[in-house]
């Protein structure tokens, strides 16, 4: 059975859905404020192991494109490589951080 994961846009929690036929999928509402505006994400699961692979193949030395950036899944991926590279080990602390840069979280940490 699919368990889903989603991202409440209005208040960014993300969720985990069974979804047993994909009509159901159309009634998911988000359980903290109710909106119908969920962004279906990768579980925790296949997103880390497709995170690995893209670190893997990761190139800090080739030319990046504004592009780039738009995909948020690649927010981070050149200092967590780079970090790999000088043999820095920072732990889950990195991946706390990234994570809150991708989300946009991070900017609940300033006064903007
Ligand atoms: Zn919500």
């Amino acid at each position: 059975m699919p368990i889903y994961e989603y991202l409440c846009e209005p208040c960014q929690r993300i969720m985990s859905v069974l979804v047993l036929k994909p009509e159901d999928e159309k009634n998911v509402r988000c359980s903290k404020c109710g909106s119908a505006s969920l962004v279906r994400v990768l579980s925790r699961f296949s997103y880390h192991k497709t995170e690995a692979q893209r670190l893997k193949e990761f190139d800090t030395r080739a030319p990046r494109d504004d592009s780039f950036y738009k995909d948020s899944r690649n927010i981070g991926l050149w200092a967590k490589k780079r970090l790999q590279e000088l043999g820095a080990d920072l732990g889950p602390e990195i991946d706390e951080i990234v994570e809150r840069g991708r989300t946009g979280k991070i900017l609940e940490d300033y006064d903007l």
